[in-house]
């Protein structure tokens, strides 16, 4: 079984990718983990996708696609979960001619509580530790090692909307093509980890 994993940013997406591969053996392919792993070696990929970056661009579809590609002759047939990709729907129709894709799980979570968890990140910038600001009691030292607790500029609130817009624009349509494939299944997230990976168990079976 081959499955999409999908979901907002901020909606638990690594926690559940991480539970569903240590419980069903899927290869988890994180095209952002892919993405960042070729341009620290500077492969060629690597440097194309960067050269778009740079720029402040989106890297193309097709240099994703490859990235993808490359991933999955690696995995060699084995079961495989993809996280990140696709993105929108010609990545969707492109994928089709490449790997046979079983189950497409949405993790919804209401975007006023995304953008709650994400702006009230904190993190330290000494020992790296994050928490949720209502964790921190008003203080705004880290409980680890005392250094101050800073907002990442991503964070702020105005750059959390517009992402997450982004993302229910491009998806939408992304949505609707695997919905009338019969693949797609929607899951709360607004539960804990373990209620939602409860309902994750209940679709992969
Ligand atoms: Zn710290």
């Amino acid at each position: 079984m081959n499955i999409i994993l999908l979901g907002a940013p901020g909606a638990g997406k690594g926690t559940q990718a991480t539970r569903i591969e240590e419980n069903y053996g899927l290869t988890h392919i994180s095209t952002g983990d892919i993405f960042r792993r070729h341009m620290r070696r500077q492969t060629e990929i690597g440097e194309e996708a960067r050269s778009y970056i740079k720029k402040g661009l989106l890297v193309p579809d097709e240099v994703t696609l490859k990235i993808v590609k490359s991933a999955l002759d690696e995995v060699h047939g084995k079961n495989f979960m993809l996280d990140g990709f696709p993105r929108n729907l010609n990545q969707a129709q492109q994928l089709d001619g490449i790997a046979k894709i079983d189950k497409v799980i949405d993790i919804r979570v209401d975007f006023d509580i995304l953008t709650d968890r994400i702006c009230g990140r904190r993190s330290c910038l000494d020992c790296g530790y994050t928490t949720h600001i209502s964790v921190l009691g008003g203080a705004n030292t880290c409980p680890k090692c005392g250094c101050e607790m800073t907002q990442r500029v991503d964070d702020r609130e105005e750059t959390v909307r517009s992402r997450l817009q982004v993302y229910a624009t491009q998806t939408a349509s992304l949505v609707e093509y695997y919905e009338k494939q019969g693949k797609l299944f929607t899951v709360d997230g607004m539960g804990t980890p373990d209620e939602v990976f409860a309902e994750i168990k209940k679709v992969l079976g």
